[in-house]
C-alpha cells in the first residue's frame, strides 16, 4: 500500500494550484527541491495578467481564470489578486492582431502622448488592451499552498526527487537525501526540469525547453509611473511597467535557451533592455536597482502539457507553462484536476478542450 495517492514534483504555482484542487480527495504530497516553494519561475515573474498573451488556446485558459483571480471564493482569499492597469501594444508599423475575443482599441499618437508622457516620436500608434492587470503572485501562490495544506496535503521542501520506478501499482521515489516515498500516481510539475524529471522516472521526455528571461528594476527621472499601463511593442522586443512612483520593471523580452538552473541575468541582456527602453521614452535612467532572471519553459508547440503520459501508467504531465503559468493557473489547475481524478469539467473550464494540451499530441 502506497503512503500517498499522489506525489506532485515541484511546489511552484503549477504544483501548488493543482495540489490545492485534488488534496481533499487524494492523499497528496508536494515535493519541492528548494528550501521554499516558488524559488524558481513562480517567484521571478513579471506578474501580469494579459489575455492576448500566448495565442488563442492559452487565451482561453487565461480568460477562464480571470474571474477567480479577480474575485476568488471567500474561503480561498479575502481579497482579489488583480489590479487593472491596461496594456499598450506600441507599433511603429502594423498593429498586432490579438486572439479572438480580446477587447482592445486603437490609440493614435495624440492620445498616446497623454497616456505615456515622454514617448518618442517614432511610436505612432498602439493597441490598448484594457483588461491587462498586475497579479499578486506571492498572494496567489500562498493562497494555493494554504488551501492545499488545509485540505490535508503535505509539503516537503529541500526534497529533490532523483529517481522513481513503477513496481506493481505503486511508484517508488528516491529523494536526494536517500529517503524514499511511495504513491499511486506521480504528477510532474517541475518547471524547467520537466524533461529531466521525466527521464528520472523512466518516462520519455517531450522536448520541453527552458528559456531565460531577464528583468531589471530601474529608477528613472520621472514620477507617476505606477498608474501607467504596461507598455510593450508589437514586435516583441521589450516591455515595462511602473512599479513604484519612479521605478519600473523592464524586460528585453529575451528568450535564451539554457539548461535548467538557478538563472541569473547577464550584463549584455541588461544593457540591451536599457538601450531598447531609451528608444521608447525620454525618461532619464538613474540607476539599475536590481536585476533577476527566470526560466520560462516551453513545449515544442508552446502550449502547456496537461494529462497522463501515453506510455507510462499513472504519470501525469503538468508542464510547459511558458510565460503564462501564473495567469492561467486557476483554470489550468481545475482542468488538470478533472483529468487526473477522472471527473467531468466544471463551469470554469467548460469552454476548454483538454485534448489541445494532452501529451499525446506529440505521438509519433
Ligand atoms: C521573467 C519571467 C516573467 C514572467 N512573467 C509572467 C507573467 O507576467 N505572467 C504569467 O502568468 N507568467 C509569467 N511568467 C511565467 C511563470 O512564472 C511560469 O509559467 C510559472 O511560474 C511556472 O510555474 P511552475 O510551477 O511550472 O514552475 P516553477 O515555479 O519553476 O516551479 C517548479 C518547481 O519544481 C521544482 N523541482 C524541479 N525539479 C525537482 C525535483 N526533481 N524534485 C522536487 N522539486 C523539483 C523546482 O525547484 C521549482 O520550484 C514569467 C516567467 C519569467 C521567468
Amino acid at each position: 500500500m502506497s503512503e500517498f495517492d499522489v506525489i506532485i514534483v515541484g511546489g511552484g504555482i503549477a504544483g501548488a494550484s493543482l495540489g490545492a484542487e485534488i488534496a481533499a480527495s487524494r492523499k497528496t504530497l508536494i515535493l519541492e527541491a528548494e528550501e521554499h516553494c516558488g524559488y524558481h519561475a513562480t517567484g521571478r515573474s513579471a506578474a501580469f495578467y494579459l489575455e492576448s498573451y500566448g495565442g488563442p488556446e492559452v487565451a482561453k485558459l487565461t480568460r477562464a481564470s480571470g474571474e477567480f483571480l479577480d474575485s476568488p471564493p471567500a474561503d480561498f482569499s479575502d481579497r482579489g489578486f488583480l489590479r487593472i492597469r491596461g496594456d499598450l501594444h506600441l507599433a511603429r508599423g502594423e498593429l498586432p492582431s490579438l486572439p479572438p475575443g480580446v477587447k482592445s482599441r486603437v490609440v493614435e499618437r495624440a492620445e498616446l502622448e497623454r497616456m505615456v508622457p515622454g514617448i518618442r516620436p517614432q511610436w505612432r500608434r498602439a493597441l490598448f488592451e484594457p483588461g491587462c492587470a498586475d497579479i499578486d503572485v506571492a498572494g496567489l501562490h500562498s493562497a494555493y499552498l494554504r488551501q492545499f495544506r488545509r485540505s490535508g496535503g503535505t509539503v516537503r521542501t529541500s526534497a529533490r526527487l532523483v529517481a522513481a520506478r513503477r513496481a506493481g501499482d505503486a511508484w517508488h521515489g528516491k529523494l536526494e537525501d536517500g529517503s524514499t516515498v511511495t504513491a499511486s500516481t506521480i504528477v510532474h510539475a517541475a518547471g524547467a526540469w520537466a524533461d529531466g524529471v521525466a527521464l528520472a522516472c523512466g518516462v520519455a521526455p517531450l522536448d520541453i525547453a527552458p528559456k531565460r528571461r531577464t528583468m531589471v528594476q530601474l529608477r528613472v527621472g520621472r514620477s507617476g509611473l505606477r498608474e501607467l499601463p504596461l507598455v510593450d511593442d508589437a514586435e516583441g522586443t521589450f516591455y515595462f511597467k511602473g512599479e513604484s512612483d519612479s521605478t519600473l520593471w523592464l524586460s528585453p523580452h529575451d528568450e535564451i535557451a539554457t539548461d535548467p538552473c538557478d538563472a541569473a541575468p547577464e550584463e549584455i541582456d541588461v544593457a540591451k533592455a536599457i538601450a531598447r527602453f531609451e528608444e521608447v521614452v525620454d525618461w532619464p535612467v538613474e540607476r539599475v536597482e536590481r536585476g533577476w532572471a527566470g526560466l520560462r519553459t516551453f513545449a515544442p508547440d508552446r502550449l502547456p502539457v496537461y494529462g497522463f503520459d501515453r506510455d507510462v501508467a499513472d504519470f501525469f504531465w503538468c508542464a510547459g507553462q511558458g510565460g503564462f503559468g501564473i495567469q492561467t493557473s486557476p483554470a489550468a489547475a481545475m482542468m488538470a484536476a478533472a483529468l487526473l481524478l477522472g471527473q467531468t469539467t466544471d463551469l470554469m473550464t467548460e469552454t476548454i478542450d483538454p485534448q489541445v494540451f494532452s501529451p499525446n499530441r506529440f505521438s509519433g
